[in-house]
């Protein structure tokens, strides 16, 4: 039997993995996709301490890995499909089989949620983008939209004005919600169009984006806005389908936890992006991945 099991290795997870080695407890590790999570999409971090001119997230998330595995963690590339969290032996189902754990440590962070409107699906991936830096050098020279008024949708509209000739960045609402440091910035650039108050209803286009339908919320008139390209960060939805309801969320699905990390359930403690939370950064994933390995490392220390 394992005594711990992470799932996810985006910040929160890479460091429960070092904080759960540390603390000597026999741990499998278990990732999807790529390790580093959302973050190695991030083209240039400058809020996480230690790097005083910034960091691109790549390699910022390249570095935990090495250092995750330097210590002993194994990166398994497999899915998680269903945990039990009933009773002191927790079980966790991946497409491999079934594995027995004492404590389960969850970090699967987020997925940028979708706009929902005719043309998006249809179009993702021929014009339609959830990843500035993963995309954007596509569009040097072309117009561009970016959907939402967040910290992501600014800071990407920002890094868009290295390729793009006009970033419109389109907002619900007439005020950002992203920090002010950021929104300076944009003010500044003068390749960045703020468009106020409203929404894509529709996004135009056969075999690529031709353009974007808007809805002014104000007068509700429709207007048609050429571009070549639509940018979507308009926040994150949680990933926890695998968990089947099993454990208590906030309204918005996120995984509900006490100060240590402790989900509803004894034994199985959720770090990063995916908890329920005020303030989703690396530097906090990082913190909330040491408390949960710690916590586990405790929870199995009460238990003998
Ligand atoms: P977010 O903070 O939830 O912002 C989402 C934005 O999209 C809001 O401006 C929201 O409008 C708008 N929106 C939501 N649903 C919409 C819809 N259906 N149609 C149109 N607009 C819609 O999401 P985020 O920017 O992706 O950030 C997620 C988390 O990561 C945040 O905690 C953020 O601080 C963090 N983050 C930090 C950094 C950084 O520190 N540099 C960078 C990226 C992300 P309203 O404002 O009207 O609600």
């Amino acid at each position: 039997m394992e005594d711990t099991i992470i799932i996810g290795a985006g910040p929160a997870g890479l460091t429960a993995g070092i904080y759960a080695v540390r603390a000597g407890l026999k741990t499998r590790l278990f990732e999807k996709a790529a390790p580093g999570g959302q973050a190695i999409n991030t083209d240039w971090i400058e809020n996480y301490p230690g790097f005083p001119e910034g960091i691109a997230g790549f390699e910022l998330m390249d570095r935990m890995r090495k250092q995750a595995e330097f210590l002993g963690i194994n990166i398994e590339n497999e899915e998680v499909k269903e945990i039990s969290v009933k009773g002191n032996t927790k079980k966790v189902k991946t497409n491999r089989g079934e594995i027995e754990t004492k404590t389960i440590v969850i970090c699967s962070g987020s997925t940028p949620r979708k706009l929902g409107i005719e043309g998006e699906d249809k179009l993702i991936g021929k014009g339609v983008s959830f990843c500035a830096t993963c995309d954007g050098p596509f569009f040097r020279g072309q117009e561009v939209a970016v959907i939402g008024g967040g910290d992501s949708a600014v800071q990407e509209a920002i890094y868009l004005t290295k390729f793009a000739r006009k970033v419109h960045l389109i907002h619900r609402r007439d005020k950002l919600r992203a920090a002010k440091l950021l929104q300076e910035r944009a003010f500044k650039q003068e390749k960045i169009n703020f468009i106020w108050n409203t929404v894509p209803v529709k996004i135009v286009g056969k075999d690529g984006v031709e353009g974007l339908e808007l809805k002014n919320l104000r007068d509700e008139t429709i207007s048609y806005l050429p571009v070549k390209g639509v940018f979507v960060f308009i926040g994150l939805i949680p990933n926890t389908s695998f968990l089947n309801n099993q454990l208590k969320t906030d309204e918005s699905g996120f995984l509900i936890t006490d100060s240590e990390m402790q989900t509803s359930a004894k034994g199985v403690f959720a770090a990063g992006d995916v908890r329920s939370k005020l303030l989703r950064q690396i530097s906090t994933a990082v913190g909330d991945g040491a408390i949960a390995s710690f916590s586990a490392a405790r929870y199995i220390e009460e238990m003998q």
